[in-house]
């Protein structure tokens, strides 16, 4: 199968811009169009508007049994298509199919949990005052949802929202990324194809400046959920606030790596440097500052550089590639001042620091050694296969350095010491810890960041709450 054009989603029908205005979708590593997306302007957001708040007063209305089976088939036709939808995500994203694909079976674990944790939004009866009195607490959902979603992870940046408002009742309207937009399309049509009714999910494409101003401000929106990065979160967060929305937001971040001198070096390289490079490093929790005990840091690197020289960079489409390209030539230009930054100030360039070939997005898997800590790779997310490593000689001294910055999405941890690992529980500032282990964000557990990371969660039973509202209701029986 073909790339192909993709279509805007509004009241269970594909259709184009009134405008017939498109944009142009082009393949990382290749540089080619490889197709269009249509535009959406001010007459498909108010369909979609209209079509949301009609598919919220079916949906909220519809058992909950049957949102479950809905969830649970869209999830079954997720699984069958996987192969046709992951190789459009490699054409339009650039990551290697395994990654792709990876992604999509993530998603139909992740729906499946939604799906089941739906039955489990309990409200409550509470102990009354008086006992003519009854109280209770009601679980409701919020209503129209307009979610703003990114291009690193095409469908799975999706699901935990769509996941989430199908699971509590809401209807959603969804402004996927107009990089990366074909697999989002079909892995929303799955849920079309398994009955759900026409207005739960509408799909836009277009300027997302245009499209989030206007709905944030829109009285029929009631909540929005944005995940990209910091500063256009913190844009959004204002407007959302202007008009008391509530909100999800799912930032930027800048993980930190702590080895301690106990660590299992070799597992640290490989779980942790397959963490680095997965996706290009284009991923919110990529572990980027790696803080390594003095005592075994040289052992380290050797080791952390050698894993490097195993990653193939290559077409995702291609046989045996681990790394495909950056996603879109911003991230390129972003890695050269990154480089640029570290040459300048001294530090050690241990492998890559250089685009591959002159077509397509192709970095160099790059490790950088003793940068000042006021250096680029020690402050700005790469957002890119890019790590920096220091050194360090006490506990207090890296936690210190791990909550520097004003970012705390992820952070990740190497130590078998017990007191090691209490310590870093308790006095990490991120909304993830994972010890001993690369990032596993598996749908039970919340994920989430702090400070200038976000709030709210995505992830456990808190990412329903995020779509919850909840009423106290005291009747007096007369
Ligand atoms: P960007 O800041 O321009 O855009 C980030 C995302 O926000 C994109 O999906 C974009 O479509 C969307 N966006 C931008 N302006 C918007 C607006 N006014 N209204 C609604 N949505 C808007 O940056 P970029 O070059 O696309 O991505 C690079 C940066 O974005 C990275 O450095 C990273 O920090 C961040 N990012 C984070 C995630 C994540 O998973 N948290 C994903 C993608 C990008």
């Amino acid at each position: 199968m073909s790339y192909q054009d993709t279509q805007l989603l509004i009241n269970n029908e594909w259709r184009e811009a009134a405008s017939k205005k498109s944009l142009p979708v082009v393949n990382p590593a290749t540089g080619a169009e490889i197709g269009r997306v249509a535009q959406a302007g001010q007459t498909e957001m108010d369909a979609a508007l209209d079509s949301a708040a009609k598919g919220f007063e079916i949906w909220r209305n519809t058992p909950v049994a049957e949102r479950q089976r809905v969830m649970r088939k869209a999830a079954s036709l997720l699984g069958e298509r996987i192969d046709t939808i992951a190789l459009l995500m490699t054409l339009e994203q650039g990551k290697p199919i395994a990654e792709s694909k990876a992604e999509l079976m993530g998603a139909v674990d992740t729906l499946n949990w939604l799906a089941d944790e739906s039955r489990r939004v309990y409200g409550r009866i509470v102990p009354p005052r008086s006992m003519n009195t009854q109280m209770q607490v009601l679980k409701q959902p919020i209503g129209v949802v307009a979610a703003f979603t990114p291009w690193n992870f095409p469908v799975n940046q999706i699901v935990r929202k769509v996941g989430a408002a199908l699971a509590t009742g809401c209807s959603i309207i969804v402004k996927a990324p107009e990089e990366t937009p074909a697999s989002p399309a079909m892995f929303l049509k799955c849920f079309i194809d398994a009955g759900l009714p026409a207005g739960v999910i509408n799909l836009l494409y277009g300027v997302p400046a245009e499209i989030s101003s206007y709905l944030i401000a829109h009285p029929t929106v009631r909540k929005i959920s944005f995940t990209g990065s910091t500063p256009v979160g913190k844009m959004l967060a204002g407007m959302a606030g202007q008009h008391m929305k509530r909100i999800t937001m799912e930032l930027g971040g800048h993980a930190p790596v702590i080895v301690c001198d106990d660590a299992d070096v070799a597992l640290a390289v490989k779980s942790a440097g397959a963490a680095k490079f997965r996706n290009a490093g284009q991923v919110c929790i990529s572990p980027t500052r790696f803080l390594v005990h003095n005592s075994i840091k040289a052992d380290f690197i050797e080791k952390f550089a050698a894993f490097t020289t195993k990653i193939k960079v290559g077409d995702g489409t291609a046989e045996g590639t681990t790394m495909g390209p950056l996603a879109n030539s911003r991230r390129l230009d972003a890695m050269a001042k990154v480089v640029a930054d570290a040459r300048a100030v001294g530090a050690n360039i241990v492998t890559g620091g250089e685009r591959i070939g002159s077509t397509g997005n192709f970095f160099a898997p790059t490790i950088i050694a003793d940068a000042p800590l006021n250096s680029s790779v020690f402050n700005d997310e790469p957002f890119g296969p890019i790590a920096g490593i220091r050194g360090f000689d006490t506990m207090d001294e890296a936690i210190g350095e791990a909550n520097r910055l004003s970012f705390g999405l992820a952070s990740y941890a190497f130590t078998s010491s017990l007191k090691h690992q209490h310590n870093l529980a308790q006095n990490i500032q991120a909304g993830m810890l994972w010890i001993n282990q690369p990032a596993l964000a598996v749908a039970e557990m919340p994920f989430g960041g702090v400070k200038d990371s976000g709030y709210g969660s995505e992830g456990g039973p808190e990412a329903l709450e995020a779509y919850i509202n909840t009423k106290s209701v005291s009747t007096v029986m007369v």
